[in-house]
């Protein structure tokens, strides 16, 4: 399916490039810093001459050789065709993706990462869940993708003879339960679902006590379960299976902090949105701070945003939000706090082996975790009582005032539940429709955005690291037309809403 590219009605528009034969070089540099809850400019780094820059490559090099006490050097790709921010899960797709088309030397690709041990990382703090069960078509289509590139992961993501991690994978449906209210839409959802190949069964209240005993059915007007293509897995496996197969095809992955964007003002190109004459101020080149403490730039051909809930941070880097007319409107996304809490449940009436993921009208869920009555359950907060995002700390209240009374109404054998442990994560969390941001900014040709995920990205990984690899290689969407989810709709406001989110 050949479609056009994400940004297409703005970027035809209102961006139109008109190469110039002239080339202005004068730059402008940009480096932010947080203060005080806003970002001010500080100085940038030493502009050196390209000579004087080999000659300190060239000493760097003679002092490392002669002198083994001598510190690491900072060895990674300076120049690269594709710099990739954030290594998590989506910027690891993305990289395995592109090189995966074009190995070795033929395309450059470097993941700019500042904490390989991702401990605030959505990735590895999510619940790693895959599901169907959604109201739009892409969501639908991308979670089909994610299940199937899953099965097949020890095969994809083999390194020579070694075959890809075994991703844990547990075939369990998601049981959608919907009151009198909502049945109406998860039956709609259910037809959407099917026409596009997943495998979801409606279920009435009666099937529904008949399949799963254990679950109160007073105030249920239907549900809907998945039968294939859903259930949930271990998201570091995923993780650690890109990022090993795209090192293993020369992806380049640094540990550094991107703090800035170096711009550059160029007579050569211009946009119809800027006045007659107005240079256009693109986007040059990567600001990043090494683990040693000093900056140095990165100079790219495309970057990519894959930075997760931070995303909104580094956009405001590359003055999105801060500017006028396209760059007015800000990246939409910020962190947001949920809670997991991992809980015993002994009463033997409860769910056995074959509980699916549990979703209740309430918008608590609960799934089994491991064996021996083990569980995990959730809940997103209502939206005037989000948590607060300094810390990673759990409230445990909100287990006893909120989830509790919901998944002991739902299912009574969980009156009875103790707490084993609880960990908290950062939703990636889009607040203007609840869905990813795919694709190129309107005002900057060499900027991609792939965030916003809002509690669905782990499972749609795959599908939008193959999304991405075709905007870039092809200039269009090859496989799943994700267009819908391009920046335009957030300049023009339009929301795409995804009606099953939790
Ligand atoms: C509690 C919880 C449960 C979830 N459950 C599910 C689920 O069941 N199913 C599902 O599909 N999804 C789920 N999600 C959502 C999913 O985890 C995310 O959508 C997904 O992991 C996003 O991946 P990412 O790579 O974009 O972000 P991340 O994993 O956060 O990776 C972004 C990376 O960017 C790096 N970075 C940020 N800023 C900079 C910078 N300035 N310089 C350099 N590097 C930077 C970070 O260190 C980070 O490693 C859940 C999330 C949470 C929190």
């Amino acid at each position: 399916m050949a479609m056009t590219l994400g940004f297409g009605l703005i970027r035809t528009k209102l961006t139109k490039f008109q190469p110039r034969f002239v080339r202005n070089f004068s730059t402008s540099n940009y480096l932010l810093k947080k203060k005080d809850d806003d970002y001010v400019e500080v100085q940038p780094p030493e502009r050196i001459h390209p000579m004087e820059r080999v000659k300190n490559i060239v000493k760097n090099d003679f002092k490392q050789m002669f002198d083994p006490e001598a510190p690491p050097l900072d060895d990674f790709s300076t120049h690269v065709d594709i710099a990739i921010i954030g290594g998590g899960v989506m910027g690891s797709a993305i990289a395995y993706f592109l090189k995966e088309r074009i190995p070795r030397a033929g395309l450059k690709v470097l993941v700019i990462e500042k904490d390989p041990s991702y401990s605030k990382s959505s990735t590895v703090l999510s619940a790693g869940g895959v599901r169907t069960q959604f109201s739009l078509k892409e969501n639908v289509e991308m979670s089909l993708f994610g299940a199937e590139f899953l099965r097949n992961a020890p095969k994809h993501l083999a390194v020579e003879d070694s075959p890809g991690p075994d991703m844990h994978f547990h075939p369990q449906g998601y049981l959608y339960i919907a009151s009198e209210a909502g049945a109406e839409q998860l039956h709609k959802n259910q037809i959407l679902q099917t026409s596009l190949g997943a495998k979801v069964e409606l279920l009435s209240p009666t099937k529904l006590k008949e399949r799963f005993p254990w679950i109160n059915t007073d105030d249920i007007a239907l549900a809907t379960h998945g039968i294939q293509h859903e259930g949930w897995f271990d998201p570091w496996s995923l993780l650690y299976g890109f990022k090993r197969k795209a090192m293993a095809l020369d992806v380049e992955y640094v540990q550094a902090e991107v703090v800035g964007f170096e711009f550059r003002s160029r007579t050569d190109l211009t946009i119809s949105t800027l006045e007659e004459g107005e240079p256009y101020e693109g986007i040059d080149k990567i600001l990043i701070k090494t683990t040693k403490g000093e900056l140095k730039t990165v100079k790219f051909a495309f970057a990519i945003v894959a930075a997760g809930h931070e995303s909104g941070k580094i956009a405001e880097m590359a003055r999105i939000g801060r500017g006028e007319q396209l760059l007015s409107v800000p990246l939409p996304v910020e962190p947001r706090k949920r809670y997991v809490y991992h809980y015993h449940a002994p009463d033997k009436d409860g769910p056995g082996l074959n509980c699916p993921m549990v979703i209740d009208h309430t918008g608590a869920y609960f799934r089994r975790e491991g064996l021996a009555n083990y569980f995990i359950c959730g809940q997103s907060p209502p939206n005037d009582e989000e948590p607060e995002t300094e810390t990673l700390d759990v409230d445990y209240s909100f287990f006893d005032n909120v989830l509790w009374p919901n998944i002991a109404n739902r299912c009574p054998a969980f009156n009875n539940v103790k707490i084993k442990s609880a960990w908290a994560g950062y939703y990636d969390y889009n607040y203007f429709d609840q869905n990813a941001i795919i694709g190129g900014h309107p005002f900057y040709y060499n900027l991609y955005f792939a965030c916003g995920f809002s509690g669905h990205g782990i499972q749609q990984a795959p599908a939008v690291g193959r999304a991405i690899a075709e905007m870039i290689l092809d200039g269009e969407f090859r496989n799943i037309d994700l267009s819908r989810f391009a920046w335009d709709r957030l300049i023009v406001g339009r929301k795409v809403v995804e009606k099953n989110i939790l």
